[in-house]
C-alpha cells in the first residue's frame, strides 16, 4: 500500500511542508487540507486511506473532524497535538482517533505509525475478502468475523452456525463494537451511541450488556477475545 492516499489535515504551514515532503518521499499521495471544514468535504470527496489530523485547528477542531468522520467511514486517523495532557489523548480515543502522536515528533515516528496503521488495515481488508468469499450474496448485510456472523438484514447472531437471542440493545452494541472495531470505545461514548444523549442508566449498563454479549459470543466468556476490556477507558472489539 505505498501508494496509499494520505490525507494531511494541518494550518502550520511550515509543518504541512515537511509532512508532505517526507509522506510524498515514501510513495504516498497526500492531499492536504488547512482547516476542519475543508477537511470534512475532502475526506467525503477523496476517500482517503488514512488521515493525519491536527488536533488544533481553526473552525472545526481536530476532536470534532474525529467524531463526526467516524460517523460516516471507517477510515484509520492518527491525531497530531501539541498538547501533552493526558485527558487529550483520553478524548482521542473517545472521539475515535486509532492513533496519537504528541508535538514535536520526529517524522520517522510519524511514519512508523503511518506504514504500521496502513498494514493493520490492509490485512483487515484482506481478512474481509476472504470473509465475503464465503458469504458472496450477503455481502452488505453480514460482518463476518471468523465463526461469530453478525446478520444485520435478520438482526440476528451465530457462532459456530448456532443463534444467540440477543436483546435489541445487546444487538445493537454489538454492531456498534463490531463497525468500530480495533478502536477503544470509552463507556460514555457507548452510551451515546448505543442507547443515545437522553439515556441516563449510567455506564454501567455498558458493563452489564457487555457482560451478557461475552455469555453469548465468548468462547470462554471470562477469558474473552472479542470484547477486550480497556482498563479505565472502556472496551474494544477485536473481532
Ligand atoms: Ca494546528
Amino acid at each position: 500500500m505505498s501508494n496509499a492516499k494520505i490525507l494531511l489535515v494541518e494550518d502550520e504551514p511550515s509543518l504541512i511542508e515537511t509532512l508532505d515532503y517526507s509522506l510524498r518521499r515514501q510513495g504516498y499521495e497526500v492531499i492536504t487540507a488547512t482547516d476542519g471544514r475543508k477537511a470534512l468535504g475532502v475526506a467525503r470527496q477523496q476517500q482517503p486511506d488514512l488521515i493525519v489530523l491536527d488536533v488544533m485547528l481553526p473552525g472545526l477542531d481536530g476532536f470534532e473532524v474525529c467524531r463526526i468522520l467516524r460517523q460516516e467511514m471507517n477510515v484509520p486517523i492518527i491525531m497530531l497535538t501539541a498538547r501533552t495532557e493526558e485527558v487529550d489523548k483520553v478524548v482521542g480515543l473517545e472521539v475515535g482517533a486509532d492513533d496519537y502522536l504528541t508535538k514535536p515528533f520526529s517524522m520517522r515516528e510519524l511514519l512508523a505509525r503511518v506504514k504500521a496503521m496502513l498494514r493493520r488495515v490492509r490485512i483487515d481488508r484482506e481478512e474481509a475478502a476472504t470473509n465475503t468469499a464465503t458469504a458472496p450474496n450477503l455481502v452488505t448485510e453480514r460482518m463476518v468475523f471468523g465463526d461469530l456472523v453478525i446478520d444485520l438484514s435478520r438482526r440476528e447472531v451465530t457462532t459456530q452456525g448456532s443463534v444467540h437471542h440477543l436483546k435489541p440493545k445487546e444487538f445493537d452494541l454489538l454492531v456498534f463494537l463490531a463497525r468500530n472495531r480495533g478502536i477503544v470505545l470509552s463507556r460514555d461514548l457507548i452510551l451515546e451511541r448505543v442507547w443515545g444523549w437522553e439515556f441516563d442508566g449510567g455506564s454501567r449498563t455498558v458493563d452489564v450488556h457487555v457482560r451478557w454479549l461475552r455469555e453469548k459470543i465468548e468462547a470462554e466468556p471470562s477469558e474473552p477475545q472479542r470484547i477486550i476490556t480497556v482498563r479505565s477507558i472502556g472496551y474494544r472489539f477485536e473481532g
